[in-house]
């Protein structure tokens, strides 16, 4: 029996078909998102999960789940806020299990990637794990006593909203959850990228600039990180602050949780070895000493895959 799982961001979403007993992924299907209203993306998710269906070559299961990169209200199937895709309020369960014919449940992304590394990769054998990831957003998937912590409503995890600036900055950087002070708005990759580019147009960062031939376009997290590790001042600076605020929320999480293994991953840490390293040394500095100590960190072992595979196995029940 496959499963059927999906796995939507800001920019694309992606169906897969999975064998919930060997983990592997039988067919796959993704496309980009030209039109972002909700309506489109439905649509898409339809042809993405249809396609991945007929290239298994398998009949669509009765029940399928979906990993949302935003605030999703578990079991009402509700998207309450989705700032990637400029989504509120959106019932997703009823718009796709009406348009597919099935049973659809929604959850974060990195709940579902929570699942998916729990039976599959980097948090497999352990029942206290937490998934900590930064990418374009920030966020944090809880794995409690063997099981995933959605919270009351399905907002556990929300660690990209916990607040790690005091006081209004200028300028502000209003987080697209509408709050203040948001570790995401400072250190998501989008944040960082945007931070780059604000201190190109103020003339600083010149190593950066020089790297990127004034093109500001062309500032990605990962050139950051080139041009800090090569003596641009300006961009050591942001990377050490962005990893002094990463890897204190990660932390934080780990001395109030206690888990037996953080697993890092997202695309910004992933793809940026130096703030990796720094964040890694942060945490485990700033930890409880009681809860550090038996703390394994490890990197997240399923990439890309981890929200496919752990919305499949949400959908089938797993
Ligand atoms: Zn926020």
């Amino acid at each position: 029996m496959s499963a059927l799982g999906l796995d939507l961001g800001g920019t694309s979403v992606r169906a897969a078909v999975l064998d919930p007993v060997s983990g592997a992924i039988l067919a796959s299907a993704k496309e980009q998102h030209a039109d972002r209203s909700p309506e489109a993306v439905v649509a898409a998710c339809v042809r993405v999960a249809q396609a991945a269906v007929a290239a298994a070559g398998c009949a669509l299961p009765g029940s399928a789940a979906i990993g949302v990169a935003g605030q999703c209200a578990g079991h009402s199937g509700l998207v309450v806020n989705a700032p990637n895709l400029g989504w509120r309020m959106v019932p997703l369960a009823e718009r796709l299990g009406r348009a597919l014919g099935l049973r659809v449940r929604v959850l974060n992304d990195l709940s579902a990637a929570a699942i998916g590394e729990h039976r599959f990769g980097a948090a497999r054998g352990v029942e206290d794990a937490v998934l900590f990831f930064a990418g374009s957003g920030v966020g944090a998937g809880l794995l409690v006593g063997g099981r995933l912590a959605e919270g009351g409503a399905g907002f556990a995890g929300e660690v990209g909203h916990v607040k790690v600036i005091p006081r209004p900055t200028t300028p502000e950087r209003r987080c697209g959850c509408g709050q203040l002070g948001c570790l995401e708005a400072y250190t998501g990759g989008h944040a960082l990228t945007a931070r780059a580019r604000e201190a190109l147009a103020a003339g600083r960062m010149q190593g950066l600039a020089a790297a990127v031939g004034g093109d500001a376009a062309l500032v990605i997290p990962s050139r950051i990180e080139q041009a800090a590790a090569a003596g641009d001042a300006d961009a050591a600076s942001l990377w050490e602050e962005a990893g002094e605020l990463l890897g204190d929320a990660a932390a934080n999480l780990v001395t109030v949780l206690n888990p037996a293994r953080l697993v890092l991953g997202g695309g910004v840490l992933l793809g940026c070895p130096l703030l990796f390293a720094r964040v890694e040394a942060r945490l485990r500095d700033r930890a409880s000493a009681s809860a550090g100590q038996s703390l394994a960190v490890v990197r997240a072992a399923l990439g890309d895959d981890a929200g496919v595979v752990g919305a499949a196995l949400a959908g089938a029940g797993g």
